[in-house]
């Protein structure tokens, strides 16, 4: 199959729009990161999602509206929690994905079987003009294969999907840079399941007493089940192997320059760069400032594999504060878990 590089000019997105009307695949631009969108009420799209990716099968995607409304218009879920209400007010259109109970337009591929469904609305305005052209809800996970880091941008997308999909629509760089924050209304207290832009200090604003889900900052314990299939896996990385430094600002400078060499990396921040020796350097931007870092984590794990011979790449134990949480919850799957405590 070709895949069409389109812009994002009223014609391209209404062209993407009848692909996505047809059943096929579009790769389109999302403020988080890139979404592959399919008609989220064709079950037979949807499983070719799955099948580009190769993305196991047990882990349900998130459905894309351009309005409120059309949760109920569409039949996407069976109930709205007030919280939801309250939720979308302060957060939608933007990077907070909502799970609620799931309602009967919904084919068992989007859920993976789940009785809930996970519902956002971006904030992009081309995501949101290709939604409105295609009249339909989209089921969008991020535009990359299974595994590997989440596209940033819509090259990204074509080294990962290029001849698997039928187009890609180009809408610049994503300004988050990492998925949506996504949190479950659908029993019980409401919990975080994926951190994001959206932080639990704001969630907790909003709607008092909110949890963060165990496997968001820890690994699941064998046979547990996760709550968000999706955080089972490794994930986000890139093919060098990713340590993480639980240690003072000192103590990495001088553990990576011990440890450097050929075939070593450090993804660093900006005030480290001058004091690194002998090891490749990416800055993922000022110490603490954790939307710029969040901003660059993607194209920077990706960016480390484009060198060719990087082997280990060193990177700082993130704070969980904050947009922080989300920086962690990403590196540490990428880096497999392992942590080297120096302290
Ligand atoms: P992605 O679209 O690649 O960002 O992945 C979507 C994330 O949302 C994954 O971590 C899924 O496991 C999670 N997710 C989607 N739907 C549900 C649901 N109904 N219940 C729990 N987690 C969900
Ligand atoms: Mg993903």
């Amino acid at each position: 199959m070709k895949t069409e590089l389109l812009g994002s000019t009223p014609e391209q997105i209404e062209k993407a729009a009848q692909i996505l009307k047809d059943g096929g695949l579009v790769g389109i631009p999302t403020e988080t990161v890139y979404g592959l969108a399919a008609n989220a009420l064709d079950g037979a799209a949807v499983a070719k999602i799955f099948e580009a990716k190769g993305r196991p099968m047990d882990n349900p995607l998130i459905v894309h509206v351009a309005d409120f409304n059309d949760i109920e218009s569409f039949e996407l879920v069976s109930e709205i929690p007030g919280s939801a209400r309250l939720l979308a007010k302060r957060f939608w259109p933007g990077p907070l994905t909502m799970i609620m109970k799931k309602g009967k337009a919904v084919p068992d591929e989007v859920s993976a079987g789940l009785d809930t469904v996970a519902i956002r609305f971006p904030s992009h305005p081309v995501a949101q003009a290709i939604i409105r052209a295609a009249q339909l809800p989209l089921a969008a996970p991020s535009a990359n294969l299974s595994g590997s880091p989440s596209p940033t941008t819509a090259r990204h997308v074509m080294n990962d999907l290029d001849g698997k999909i039928e187009a890609v629509l180009d809408g610049g760089e994503c300004e988050v840079g990492l998925e949506s924050t996504v949190i479950t209304l659908a029993d019980g207290v409401p919990r975080v399941l994926r951190p994001g832009g959206v932080t639990v200090e704001q969630l907790r604003e909003t709607l008092g007493e909110v949890e963060v889900d165990d496997a968001v900052l820890n690994q699941l314990e064998e046979g547990k089940k996760a709550a968000s299939p999706g955080m089972k896996y490794k994930h986000y990385a890139p093919k060098a192997n990713v340590v993480l430094l639980k240690c003072s600002d000192d103590e990495y400078i001088d553990y990576v320059n011990d440890h450097g060499g050929r075939g070593v990396a450090a993804l660093c921040c900006d005030e480290d760069l001058s004091r690194l020796k002998n090891v490749k350097v990416i800055s993922l931007g000022k110490r603490g400032d954790y939307s710029q870092q969040a901003h660059r984590l993607f194209d920077s794990l990706r960016r480390i594999d484009g060198y060719g011979d990087v082997i280990t790449v060193y990177s700082r134990l993130p704070h969980t504060d904050g947009v922080g949480m989300a920086v962690y919850n990403r590196l540490i799957r990428a880096a497999g878990f392992e942590v080297i405590d120096l302290e």
